[in-house]
């Protein structure tokens, strides 16, 4: 019974073009009860991103000033641009009942772990490296030397994937898009 289900927060990280995005909306598709945080960046928008949908796009003082205030749940410097978790969006649809989903990179997840908030975790990984390389080519929104420095990265993150209680390997979209459906659900069922 959705009036009675405790909320609970999602943790999903992995190297950039791995295909957490992908993985999201396709979950979200069907299922009302999933919601998901939409970030604070300082990045500039993709073409097809939408202010407020996929980001709250913003300039690097207005995300200072949020800093201060104390906003965040967390953030952090990725990929040389700053994002952060905006505590309106999360607190009080766990309140709610509402299963929230954070796609944070893994700095931010490490300190929503040792933070100590109550969530459940998962790292998608990809089949290999060359793989990673290949679908950000293929998806085409940033420049060759942006995807090297992601790439660049995803060792390091790859390297924490132990911190993560579950992990998903992206290789075939709907076996991965499978398993996280069923970490979700046998969370719901372990909270109700
Ligand atoms: P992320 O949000 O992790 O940066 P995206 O969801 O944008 O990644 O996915 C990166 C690209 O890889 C997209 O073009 C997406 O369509 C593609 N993709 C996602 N999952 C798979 C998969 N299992 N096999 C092949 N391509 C995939
Ligand atoms: P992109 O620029 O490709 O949308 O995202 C780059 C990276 O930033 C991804 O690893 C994504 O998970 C991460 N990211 C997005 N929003 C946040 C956030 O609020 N906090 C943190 N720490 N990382 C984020």
């Amino acid at each position: 019974m959705s009036e009675t289900r405790k909320g609970m927060l999602l943790v999903i990280s992995g190297p950039s073009g791995v295909g957490k995005g992908t993985i999201i909306s396709r979950l979200m598709a069907g299922d009302r009860s999933l919601v998901f945080s939409v970030s604070a960046t300082t990045r500039a928008p993709r073409e097809g991103e939408v202010d407020g949908v996929h980001y709250h796009f913003m300039s690097v003082e207005k995300y200072n000033q949020l800093v201060a205030d104390g906003a965040f749940v967390e953030y952090a410097q990725v990929h040389g641009n700053f994002y952060g978790t905006l505590k309106s969006e999360v607190n009080q649809r766990i309140a709610r009942g509402e299963t929230v989903l954070l796609d944070i990179d893994v700095q931010g997840a490490l300190n929503v772990f040792d933070q100590g908030i109550e969530c459940t975790s998962i790292f998608i990984a990809p089949p290999s490296l060359e793989e990673l390389r290949q679908r950000l080519i293929d998806r085409g929104t940033e420049p060759m030397d942006v995807i090297e420095f992601r790439v660049g990265n995803a060792a390091w993150e790859l390297s924490q994937k132990h911190r993560y209680q579950h992990l998903v390997i992206n290789d075939n979209l709907e076996d991965a898009i499978e398993e996280v459906r069923n970490i979700i659900n046998t969370q719901r069922s372990a909270l109700a």
